[in-house]
């Protein structure tokens, strides 16, 4: 129940909207005789039941599996009559989820098979009490009642298990994909070392061989293999942040962005860019390489994408009850609303290399280990008048189960 959140409290409020009394409960306590009497011959006919269609009869493989179902029958129907409905009844109602997921009982059969206790019941309670319909209604509606409960148990754990393993072979696949892309980009990095490196040769050792033609398609040859170069290492990295899991510590984000613009020094000074914020940046629990990365391409990027004399920047943050707002506002080109989704996946650009340089992968990796954290990043930006990106870091990172390190 814990995995799900679901306590007695919660129990008892799904009680009380299908409205099940104290005093319907107590109902069914009173009938454990009538479930003694009757138990076996309902089993029996709900056995007979599933063997009568394809699907059902399909999972009643052998005979233990048949035995061990029919026992498990027998005593769910004697525990619905003790009515001692307690959290061991409803940890167990759960697991009956779990099992159907296990053996492949999709929910259609499986509520299919609650009517056929619910028909059968009511023929029974309708016999047993024939001389006082009112009473054997009372109890009737008991049981309709607590098997709502019990099936509504069962489908929740049912899709809970089927979401898990899911995940499980969704992240299975994406291990999959992440390892194939690594051992292709390491492949590639050879021949390309040897193309650079040789077109370098080239250049300077037969220079004076090369007409200006000859020099400047070997310069465009060098220059594309460092480009792919580049944009290797860029997939290498955006693929690594699904393989390494974070490196928590607490980590002084003001330190880190200083560390940061330091780092970007040579373009700040070339740009005569101005970079101002808030001081004093919250000590955060988080990974300095992948947060630093973030601050790293944001800040690049406002410098880059900005045709001013003397770009500004301006970070700021807002602290709210379980998470930071970060900000990074420039007074750079702005973006067309139309591509804002588009900037955020891998290798999408809006400009021309000889526009603006760049791989197309600084704000895919930024998503990425946002996300990772359990944030948000977005931008609001109006073309020719700036961007400002936004994105929020929980004060606790969300505990992270696709680690593949
Ligand atoms: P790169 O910077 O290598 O092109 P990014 O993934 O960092 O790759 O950015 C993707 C695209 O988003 C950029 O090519 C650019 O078109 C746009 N972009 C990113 N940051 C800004 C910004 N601050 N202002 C305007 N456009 C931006």
């Amino acid at each position: 129940m814990k995995e799900l959140g679901i306590d007695m409290e919660e129990i008892r409020r799904r009680m009380s909207f299908v409205g099940l009394s104290k005093e319907e409960i107590q109902l069914l306590s009173g009938m454990e005789a009538f479930a003694l009497g009757h138990a076996d011959r309902i089993v029996a006919a709900f056995y007979q039941h599933l063997l009568a269609f394809k699907e059902t009869r399909a999972l009643l493989k052998d005979q233990p599996t048949v035995d061990r179902l029919l026992a498990s029958q027998k005593e769910y129907l004697l525990e619905i009559f003790s009515g001692r409905f307690d959290k061991a009844y409803f940890e167990r109602r759960l697991q009956t989820g779990a099992v159907h997921h296990r053996i492949g009982l999709a929910p259609k059969l499986y509520i299919s098979t609650y009517s056929f206790y619910e028909n059968i019941l009511s023929r029974l309670i309708a016999a047993a009490y024939e001389h006082e319909p009112d009473r054997g209604m009372r109890r009737d509606l008991a049981v309709r009642k607590i098997f709502r409960i019990d099936m509504v148990l069962a489908l929740e754990f049912y899709f809970h298990s089927y979401f898990l393993e899911m995940k499980t072979r969704l992240d299975e696949n994406i291990k999959e994909m992440d390892d194939f892309t690594r051992m292709v980009s390491h492949d590639l990095k050879e021949p390309l070392r040897g193309i650079e490196a040789f077109s370098s040769f080239l250049l300077e050792d037969y220079t004076a061989l090369l007409d200006e033609k000859g020099k400047r398609y070997l310069n465009f040859l060098k220059e594309s293999a460092v480009r792919m170069k580049e944009l290797i290492h860029d997939l290498l990295t955006l693929v690594s942040l699904s393989r390494k899991g974070p490196n928590l510590e607490n980590v002084d984000l003001d330190a880190l962005l200083t560390e940061v613009k330091h780092d970007l020094e040579f373009s700040i000074q070339q740009r005569k860019a101005k970079v101002q914020w808030t001081p004093h940046l919250p000590t955060l629990y988080c990974d300095r390489i992948q947060v630093g990365e973030v601050f790293k391409n944001l800040l690049s990027n406002a410098i880059k994408f900005n045709t001013k004399t003397s770009p500004s920047v301006e970070i700021a943050v807002r602290e709210e009850k379980a998470f930071y707002t970060f900000s990074f506002k420039d007074d750079g080109i702005g973006i067309d609303p139309r591509y804002i989704a588009q900037i955020f996946r891998p290798f999408e650009r809006l400009h021309p290399q000889d526009e603006f340089e760049g791989t197309g992968v600084g704000l895919a990796i930024c998503k990425k280990i946002i996300e990772g954290y359990g944030g948000k990043i977005w931008i609001e930006s109006k073309e020719g008048e700036g961007s400002t990106f936004f994105f929020t870091l929980p004060k606790r990172p969300k505990q992270r189960g696709n680690d593949h390190a």
